[in-house]
C-alpha cells in the first residue's frame, strides 16, 4: 500500500482554519478532515499534503487515510468524469503555511516526482520515492512530534482542547520552578529519583503533573504550582495519563502500584506485597 499525495490549493478550498488546524495538530497530534480524492482508497494508507497554487507546490502535511465511502452520485463526478470519493484523513503533521518545503527542494531529494504537475495529485508514490519523501519530511517536518503524554491518534477527546490549557501549566517554567522548590524533584508516585539513577546528569530532571480534572478549569483558573503541580518520573507521568482523558493523581497511581505489588518502601512492607500476593492467587486471578 503506497502513500498518495493529495492536493491543496487555498484559493480553490479552504473551508477549514489552517492555522488553528496547524496549531491542534502539532498538541495532540491529530486532525481529521473528510478529502474528496479520484478514486478509492484503503484506510491505513499514507497521504502527503501538497500545497497547490499560488505558493506551491509545496510539501506541507502528512496523514493517514482512516474511512473511505463513495461520494454522492449526484455531486460525483471530477472533471474527468471519474467518480469523486471521500476520504476521511487523520492529519498528524502539518507545517505552517510559508513553512512548506519548497518545490526546488522536493525536486533535488526525490527528482522521481514531477512535483509542478496536476497529474501529480492523488498520484500513488513508488516506493523509492516514498523513502525520500520520508526522509526528507523527517528534517523538513514540524520538529516537534505530538507529546507522548497526549491521547494516540483515534481517541482524541472532545475536552482536548481544555487539556491542552493543562498541559500548558505543566510545561510552563516558572510553574515548574515553584514545583520542584516545594516538592522537591522526586516522583511523588513512585519515588523514583533521576538524581540518585543518574548522578548530576539527572539533577532536577522531573516530569511535573498538573492534577486538578480539565472539568473543573473554568475561565478564572489560576495555577497553584504549589497544590495543583506535582512531580513525577516519565513512567508514571505516562501511566497518569495512559487511557484515561481525567489524569489519575499521584494517590491513584500509588495505589495502583501497590495492588499491583510494585510499590516499594514506606507506603507499602514487603509483607503486604507478599500477603496481596497470595490473596490474588487464592482469588485466582
Ligand atoms: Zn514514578
Ligand atoms: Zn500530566
Amino acid at each position: 500500500m503506497s502513500d498518495i499525495i493529495l492536493g491543496w490549493d487555498p484559493a480553490g478550498w479552504n473551508r477549514w482554519n489552517y492555522a488553528a488546524v496547524t496549531e491542534q495538530v502539532a498538541v495532540t497530534g491529530l486532525h481529521l478532515e473528510p478529502w474528496s480524492v479520484g478514486r478509492s482508497v484503503a484506510p491505513g494508507t499514507g497521504v502527503w499534503l501538497l500545497l497547490l497554487g499560488a505558493h506551491g507546490p509545496g510539501l506541507i502535511g502528512h496523514g493517514v487515510v482512516l474511512s473511505g465511502q463513495p461520494g454522492h452520485p449526484d455531486q460525483a463526478a471530477t472533471s474527468s468524469g471519474q467518480p469523486e470519493f471521500t476520504v476521511q484523513v487523520a492529519f498528524d503533521a502539518l507545517l505552517p503555511l510559508g513553512d512548506h518545503v519548497p518545490a526546488a527542494v522536493l525536486d533535488a531529494a526525490v527528482p522521481g516526482v514531477v512535483w509542478d504537475s496536476a497529474e501529480t495529485e492523488g498520484m500513488a508514490l513508488e516506493s523509492g520515492d516514498e523513502a525520500a519523501v520520508r526522509a526528507l519530511w523527517a528534517t523538513h517536518g514540524p520538529a516537534q512530534g505530538p507529546d507522548p503524554t497526549q491521547p494516540v491518534p483515534g481517541t482524541y477527546p472532545e475536552t482536548a482542547v481544555v487539556r491542552v490549557t493543562a498541559n500548558r501549566y505543566e510545561r510552563d517554567p516558572e510553574a515548574r520552578r515553584a514545583c520542584i522548590a516545594h516538592r522537591g524533584s522526586s516522583c511523588a508516585a513512585c519515588g523514583f529519583s533521576f538524581e540518585l539513577a543518574y548522578g548530576e546528569l539527572g539533577k532536577d530532571f522531573i516530569d511535573v503533573h498538573h492534577v486538578v480534572p480539565a472539568a473543573q478549569l473554568g475561565g478564572g483558573y489560576q495555577l497553584d504550582p504549589l497544590t495543583d503541580l506535582v512531580p513525577l518520573c516519565a513512567n508514571c507521568h505516562a501511566m497518569a495519563h495512559h487511557g484515561v482523558t481525567t489524569p489519575r493523581t499521584q494517590a491513584e497511581l500509588r495505589q495502583i502500584m501497590a495492588t499491583a505489588g510494585y510499590l516499594r518502601g514506606t507506603t507499602v512492607a514487603p509483607e503486604e506485597i507478599e500477603a496481596q500476593r497470595v490473596a490474588r492467587e487464592i482469588l485466582g486471578k
